[in-house]
């Protein structure tokens, strides 16, 4: 007879991975299925890569609890925020630059490449759990009176009474379960690459707010000492038919229109590498959880890379599921179907509510209406000017406010 598992996750990106460790520390082992590969420490160490994730300190809290961050092998704090229109009305800045590396107290959060970070994962997920398994690709997930039953392209079959799908923004969990997907498509294209600047970031993430949209020039650590405290990740959104033309331009041409663009944000820039880009499309799933199953991460929702919130609300999600599924272990239940709405009630509101103000503010910005211009600009200014509001606009971006109700909180001893 198949074995009847407690738990299975489907995806061991930073999502999957984080809530397996999570439940791993409170005493629950998970089966963890991924699809990819093992990664090959040695290459990922060598090759940089082009984009970064922000992580909030709520994430890198989330990831010192299950002993990711220390097996980081690189990550580069960033102490200060600026955010500003291209006409030069209107900015808001938060914390300061640093000229050198900046101590802990003084971090808003770091910028990680996605490849260190999942390196750091899969080298923990190997270290803490007993059934973790890469190349394993889920083919067909069935609901079952027991539970769910899950076949592998390998011919193997599991059965589970919780199956967690964190497998990603075309998540196949979803897909089988038959939740249905809300889709807005931007008609935008993110734009990314690794760029050298003559000025240096002095641990500043930037965003400027073109008519086109939001470019961002993101901290980053070089493999180069040289070069150290020039590099920077860009996030530029633009419109489809502007990004397939600067797409098409050489580097040189590129890194001129860059320059001009940011209005010499950091001078001049020097070098590029790496250029790639992204359609950029919001999804919603209309339920998170159904009897038995839950979403979590990109399988929930997917949202504007404006804010680098992403893989931040993410690690919330994991951390609100870890937490009631453990509440109610403690009580002698598991998974039970109004656990998991509990989960969802406490993360869909808020996770839409942050694609919908990003989905605002990215037509805000686009827009040239004059009264709407003026508000956006003078709303800018307010809020730099509002110490109050300031700060309940860094709770809420460093997400520590939304894990003080778990036992996860900073400062709170961890089961
Ligand atoms: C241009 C751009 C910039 C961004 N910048 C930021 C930022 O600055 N900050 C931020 O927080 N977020 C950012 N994001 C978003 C962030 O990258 C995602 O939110 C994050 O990677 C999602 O993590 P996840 O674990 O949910 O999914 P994923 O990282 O996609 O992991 C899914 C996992 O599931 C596995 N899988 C998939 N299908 C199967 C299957 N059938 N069987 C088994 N395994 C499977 C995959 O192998 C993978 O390991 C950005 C996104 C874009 C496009």
């Amino acid at each position: 007879m198949t074995k009847m598992h407690d738990v299975v996750i489907v995806g061991g990106g930073l999502v999957g991975g984080l809530t397996a460790l999570l439940l791993a520390k409170g005493g629950v082992q998970a089966v963890v299925l991924d699809a990819a590969p093992v990664l090959d420490a040695e290459k990922v160490l060598a090759t940089p890569n082009p984009r970064v994730l922000a992580l909030s300190q709520a994430t890198i809290h989330l990831l010192e609890q299950v002993g990711v961050w220390d097996k980081l092998a690189r990550h580069m704090p960033y102490t200060g925020m600026q955010v500003y229109n291209q006409n030069g009305y209107g900015e808001i800045v938060f914390g300061q630059a640093s000229e050198r590396s900046p101590i802990r107290e003084q971090w808003l959060g770091s910028m990680v490449e996605p490849s260190i970070l999942n390196l750091a994962i899969q080298q923990q997920l190997q270290a803490q759990l007993q059934d973790y398994r890469t190349q394993a690709k889920v083919t067909r997930i069935e609901q079952t009176p027991q539970g769910w039953r899950i076949d592998l392209a390998n011919g193997e079959r599991l059965q589970t009474k919780l199956v967690i799908g964190a497998d990603g923004a075309n998540s196949f969990v979803r897909e089988q379960a038959m939740i249905d997907l809300d889709v807005l498509d931007y008609q935008q294209i993110a734009m990314s690459c690794a760029i050298r600047t003559t000025q240096p970031h002095q641990h500043v993430a930037r965003q400027i707010f073109l008519p086109t949209g939001p470019l961002a020039y993101l901290p980053m650590v070089s493999l180069d000492e040289q070069s150290q405290g020039h590099w920077q990740s860009i996030v530029w959104s633009l419109p489809s038919d502007f990004a397939e033309e600067y797409a098409a331009l050489d580097d040189k041409s590129f890194m001129h229109l860059l320059t001009q663009s940011s209005l010499h944000m950091l001078g001049e820039v020097t070098a590029v590498a790496s250029r790639a880009h992204f359609p950029l499309k919001a999804r919603a799933a209309v339920h998170y959880v159904k009897d038995g199953l839950a979403l979590v991460g990109d399988a929930a929702h997917v949202i504007h890379p404006l804010a680098g919130q992403g893989v931040n609300i993410g690690c919330l999600d994991a951390a609100v599921l870890c937490d009631v599924l453990l509440q109610d272990l403690a009580r002698g239940s598991w998974a039970h179907i109004q656990t998991l709405r509990r989960y969802e009630h406490s993360r869909k509101g808020q996770n839409q509510a942050m694609m919908h103000s990003m989905s605002m503010i990215g037509w805000l910005e686009k827009t040239t209406l004059t009264p709407v211009v003026w508000a956006r600009n003078q709303g800018l200014k307010w809020v730099e000017q509002t110490p109050l509001f300031k700060d309940l606009f860094m709770q809420q971006a460093n997400g520590l406010a939304q894990l003080k109700s778990t036992r996860y909180a900073k400062g709170r001893a961890v089961d």
